[in-house]
This record gives structure tokens, sequence and C-alpha cells, in this order.
């Protein structure tokens, strides 16, 4: 199964609804429009193609495509697409130097998805029937209905939706520069949701650790499930500190890169729910190893959005967990996410399950 072609594209999509987080805003500090989605395909000798591919909002894209096609391509030409542990390692050994974390590691991410579609597809298997088979479909709880510029009716309205489809509840972003404002919004959606509704939140690294505790006292009065990025992620002595005087779960990961930025944050007591990014954690391969890391350690994993692969890996070796509804690349597949009565399922199809047609291509390609 000797690997006989790459090909990289760059494409750029508009969000279904823009996004603002307390630290991702876009020009002029308004929301954030678009995606960017550098993607790779395979083909093997015997013309069976994988599809791979990363993401990013700000920046980044164009470099990450540059080590598709510059750096890694040559490394995969002749080689054996089932070979997925050899070759990640290869890769991660080759740009350790520039690598390790961020665009390379996202890269390199993308070149482990189209090897996992490919192994899928030789097997003619789902991905997550290859991986382990956990379950049929996880559930899903509802995220693109509350950025930071939306009003509290506006975001009950997306969220009284979710609800309505059986979705497990909803996360919103806090982290505006006067957390005060945050705590006021949470209250009165806590009131219009009802006590009952599941309500986490997401700080996208904003604050201190003197403001982060005063917050989390806050959130742990109004039944808050989890804090998510309470500081920033380089921090683990003050996320331990932190996890350590709160009562609330401390859930991140979304922005740390390999099993290794996992394991010290694990071995700190620094993380209570694991929430690794399928393309920043390095792929399919890197993400099983994160979530036994997780599992070793008793803390739960909670997949950071990406939908679309990420339920390949919920459902393949993750008995809990769910999945976080964010459309942001649903428009480049052919078909439709699944999603019945609150939960998703993975295609049901060999591989990934996923396509990107020529006229989509054609549509949102970047030159
Ligand atoms: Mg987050």
């Amino acid at each position: 199964m000797r690997i006989a072609e790459v090909q990289t594209e760059l494409l750029r999509l508009p969000l279904p609804r823009p996004m603002m987080s307390g630290s991702s805003s876009g020009a002029k500090g308004g929301p954030v429009t678009h995606i960017n989605m550098p993607v790779i395909f395979i083909t093997t000798e015997d013309g069976v193609r994988g599809l791979g591919y990363a993401w990013s909002l700000l920046g980044g894209a164009n470099a990450t495509r540059s080590v598709l096609r510059e750096d890694f391509a040559p490394l995969l030409i002749g080689e054996d697409a089932l070979d997925h542990e050899r070759l990640w390692q290869r890769l991660y050994r080759r740009l350790q130097s520039v690598g390790r974390h961020g665009l390379v590691m996202q890269a390199q991410a993308a070149v482990d998805l189209a090897l996992w579609d490919i192994k899928g597809k030789i097997a003619n298997l789902p991905v997550y029937k290859l991986l382990g088979g956990a379950r049929e479909r996880a559930p899903v709880y509802g995220s693109d209905g509350g950025w930071l510029y939306m009003s509290v009716p506006q975001m009950l309205t997306e969220f009284e939706a979710y609800l309505e489809q059986g979705m497990a509840g909803v996360k919103m972003k806090i982290g505006h520069d006067d957390p005060a404002v945050d705590v006021a919004r949470v209250r009165e959606v806590r009131k219009g949701l009802g006590d009952n509704v599941w309500i986490a939140v997401d700080a996208n690294q904003k604050w201190d650790y003197p403001t982060a505790l005063r917050v989390g006292r806050e959130l742990e009065q109004l039944n808050v499930a989890w804090f998510e990025e309470p500081l920033l992620c380089e921090d683990i002595a003050g996320h331990a500190r932190l996890a350590s005087d709160l009562d609330i779960p401390i859930a991140l990961g979304e922005t740390l890169g390999s099993r290794f930025e996992f394991d010290a944050y694990l071995r700190a007591d620094a993380v209570d729910i694991v929430q690794p990014d399928i393309i920043r954690a390095g792929g399919i391969t890197e993400t099983v190893k994160i979530a036994t890391l997780a599992d070793a350690a008793q803390r739960p994993v909670e997949l950071h959005h990406m939908m679309e692969v990420s339920i390949q890996v919920a459902c393949g070796v993750l008995q809990s967990g769910k999945i976080e509804f964010m459309p942001w690349i649903t428009a480049a597949f052919a078909e439709p996410a699944i999603i019945e009565d609150g939960y998703m399922r993975p295609p049901p199809k060999a591989g990934l399950g996923l396509d990107i047609a020529d006229d989509i291509l054609a549509r949102y390609r970047v030159e």
C-alpha cells in the first residue's frame, strides 16, 4: 500500500455564525467570520485516496499547507500508508526542532487523518470500528450559540433550539474585560434555562489567577458543569492551584499539542476534564494516546469540537464524553453530520466517511 501521490489544498470557509471569545476576535475587535482549512489528499498506488485536514482561525494556514507540501509530502511518497505509527514518529522527529506544537503538529494531524481514512477504506470499516467500537453514538452539546457579542435573549433562543433537538446541554463564552458582566450573563442564562439544564462556560484563557478564582466561586453557585480554559494554557502551576482551590471542574486541552503536554498537566493535577483538539493534538493516533493517559489518571475526556472527525475517536475509544456541536467546516463536506435526538453517529462508511466535492474545492480554494 505504497503512497503514490500527495495533493494539498487550502480552503477558506465562512463560519455559519461569526465567533468571538475571550482570546479571539477579528478585524477591529469584531467577530471572526472565516475558518481556514488546509487539506491533504494521500493516494496509494492502488488508487485508495485518504482525506485529512487541519483548521485555524486567525493565522498560519498558508504555513501549515507549506509544511504539508514542502516538508511532509516528500517524506510520505513511497511509504506504506498503513504504517500510521511509524510515519507519525518519522514526521515528528524530522521537524522536531521547529515543531512539536502549533502549525507543524496541525499539519501532522492532517497527514494522520488521511492515513486513518486510507486504513478504513482498505479494511472497508469505519475508523471508529478499527479503533475499538466503544459505542455507536455520542451525546452532543450545543456550542455555537453563546459567543461574547450575543445578547442574553439571543443566546437563550439558540440554546433553547439546541435543547429542543434533544442535545445534552449548552456551552457559553465568558471573558469580557469586566468579569462581573460574565457572571451576570451566566446568571441570566441559568435563570432562563432553569436549574436542571447542563451549562458549561469557556473563558479562553482570559484571566489571571485571582480573577479566575473569584469568577469560579460565582460559577459554583450557578451550578456550572465546567470552567474551561480559565488561565493561559502555559500556566500549569496556576491551573493546579485553581483546580485545588475550586470545586467546579477545570476543563482544558484544546491548545495543547501532543501527549507530552497533556502528561505534564495530568502529573501536576492541573486539569479535571481533558479536552484534546484532534488537530492541535496531532491527529487520531495521538488523541487515542491522550485518552489512555486520561483514563489512567481517571479524568474524563471531552473532545474539542472538529465534530466530523472527533466522532470517530469518541465512538472508537471513549465510553463517555460528548461531542461539541460546532458546525464550522460542515459546509466543506459532501454529506451533513448525522445528529438525531441529540446524539451524533459516525458516517456509515469506510474510513472517516468524509468527502470534499470538486465544486466545493473550487468555491473555497485559496491559491
Ligand atoms: Mg474552548
